[in-house]
């Protein structure tokens, strides 16, 4: 049976009407090729199966493992992989959509994970409800983020709709929220140097507090007067940058990058 402690995020969702609803929001078809992240006791992933036309459902319990196989016996659309999903080649799968109530404690380094598959078409998420506020948050309001900014660089964000803790077993401590992330044709501004654009986001959040004069310090060496001569008000803080100010800001600083 699965560890009682939920060490690896075991809160499982066992409401068929709210399973069906986020596979009603995944917009899969019988196309598609959809990968499950934690396939716990096997209720979401029993819906994919008969809603795509191949699934692979990763699980890291070798108990839940051993439930998944029993369970699936027999089932030839599906692939069931014992292992630890951060450390699976996502590369080599071809193109995928992911369906997944996540366990939450490796939320973050999953998403950028899946971002970075070039591969990767789409994720419809079961996350904590503050992570999917923050990824799809708006400037100038108390969620946006380095998160922000990055995950909607790639992707176009919705959050679809909210669980109530009660709905799990165990119940989580916090709300879940079920977030629909498509993978965008292209980047919606474009930058010279995207590890650099990165850079100026994670060191303008890195001290949010702060006006930009100062918390691109780490970055540009003379920031106030920097951003005064592109057009941008260096006491501004970064929650206030939209994405394009952010890429105005790299693009700039490039002009006198090497190479
Ligand atoms: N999909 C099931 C459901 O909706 O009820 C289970 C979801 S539960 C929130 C998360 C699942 O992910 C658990 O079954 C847990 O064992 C598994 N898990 C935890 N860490 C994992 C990892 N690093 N890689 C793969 N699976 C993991």
């Amino acid at each position: 049976m699965p560890k009682k402690t939920p060490r690896l995020g075991q809160h499982f969702l066992r409401n068929r009407e709210i399973l069906e609803k986020i596979v009603k929001v995944s917009e899969i078809t019988p196309y598609d090729k959809v990968l499950e992240i934690g396939a716990g006791m096997g209720d979401l992933t029993e819906l994919l199966i008969e809603n795509a036309r191949e699934v692979i459902a990763i699980e890291i319990d070798p108990s839940l493992y051993k439930i998944l196989k029993e369970r699936f016996y027999r089932r030839e659309n599906l692939s069931l992989i014992n292992q630890d999903a951060l450390k699976f080649p996502y590369e080599e799968i071809g193109e995928f959509k992911v369906v997944s109530n996540i366990p939450y404690y490796i939320t973050k380094p999953i998403i950028f994970r899946l971002i970075e598959s070039p591969n990767l078409i789409s994720m419809t998420l079961t996350i904590q409800k503050e992570v999917a506020e923050r990824l799809a948050a708006k400037p100038s309001t108390k969620d946006y983020s380095a998160l922000s900014i990055i995950a909607q660089y790639y992707m176009k964000l919705e959050i679809k709709f909210y669980i109530d803790a009660k709905f799990f077993s165990p119940p989580p401590e916090v709300e879940s929220a079920v977030i629909k992330m498509d993978r965008r044709d292209k980047p919606p501004i474009q930058v010279r140097d995207e590890k650099l654009f990165f850079r100026i986001i994670k060191s303008a959040f890195g001290k949010r507090r702060k006006m930009l004069s100062n918390s691109l310090k780490s970055v540009i060496s003379e920031p106030r007067e920097f951003l005064k001569n592109i057009g941008i008000d260096p006491m501004k803080r970064a929650e206030e940058l939209t994405i394009k100010d952010f890429a105005k800001i790299t693009n700039e600083f490039c002009k006198f990058c090497k190479g």
